[in-house]
């Protein structure tokens, strides 16, 4: 398969949080009991039932409050520290695949899952004691695999995210980035198949 990429161009990303709903929809992760804690921005966090979640951020520039709105999950890093420390245990616990999409398979049930958590230099898995698997957004490799946009993509009504292949994909960032002007920059670089465009470098302290 191509090396494939998710890009999420958080400019135009409105919170409608369509995405999480549908990445929970299509993999049938269970709905969690949340409350109200004075802000729109819900659930708290990641969880091994929630692989992708928006993450609200309010800033104040010049007087104004700016909200911007960051999709957070599994960066699919090229190469993953997960993988890495994976395999000083159980080699196929954790395997980057061609496309870019980096899985964790039963396999992983054989290492520490305290080990898992801390590889993550962006602290995205999440552990469930009810089935002793470590859990994350696996880039819907049961949906592209058959030519399918991540569901989360699919969804997507404002154009925030798009899937395809890995150079397509850095060539609209690119694009984006040069539009927008100012210090927008990629986010976290070229190294991963989860790319973001960040409207500017100060962006980078809240994430
Ligand atoms: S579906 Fe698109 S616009 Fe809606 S929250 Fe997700 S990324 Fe943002
Ligand atoms: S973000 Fe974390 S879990 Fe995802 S591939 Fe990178 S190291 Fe692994
Ligand atoms: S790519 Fe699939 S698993 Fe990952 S956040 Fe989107 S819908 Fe969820």
């Amino acid at each position: 398969m191509d090396n494939m990429a998710i890009y999420i161009d958080i400019t135009k990303c409105t919170a409608c949080r369509a995405c999480q709903v549908a990445c929970k929809s299509w993999h049938q992760l269970k709905a969690e009991q949340t409350r109200n804690r004075g802000s729109h921005e819900n659930p708290p966090d990641l969880s091994a039932h929630t692989w992708n979640r928006i993450r609200y951020i309010e800033r104040v520039k010049e007087g104004h409050i700016s909200w911007k709105f960051f999709s957070d999950r599994c960066r699919h890093c090229d190469p993953p520290d997960c993988q890495f420390m994976a395999d000083t245990y159980l080699e196929g616990a954790v395997i980057k695949d061609s496309s870019g999409a980096v899985i964790f398979t039963e396999k992983i049930k054989g290492i520490d899952p305290n080990e898992i958590l801390s590889s993550c230099p962006y602290n995205i898995p999440r552990y469930d004691p009810e089935t002793n698997m470590v859990f994350k957004c696996n880039m819907c490799i049961d949906r592209i695999s058959y030519g399918l946009q991540p569901a989360c993509a699919k969804v997507c009504s404002t154009g925030a995210i798009s899937f395809g292949k890995k150079d397509d994909m850095l060539k609209l960032a690119s694009t984006r980035i040069n539009q927008i002007g100012g210090d927008a920059t990629l986010y976290p670089g070229e190294g991963y198949n989860t790319l973001w465009v960040l409207p500017d470098k100060e962006m980078l302290k809240h994430i």
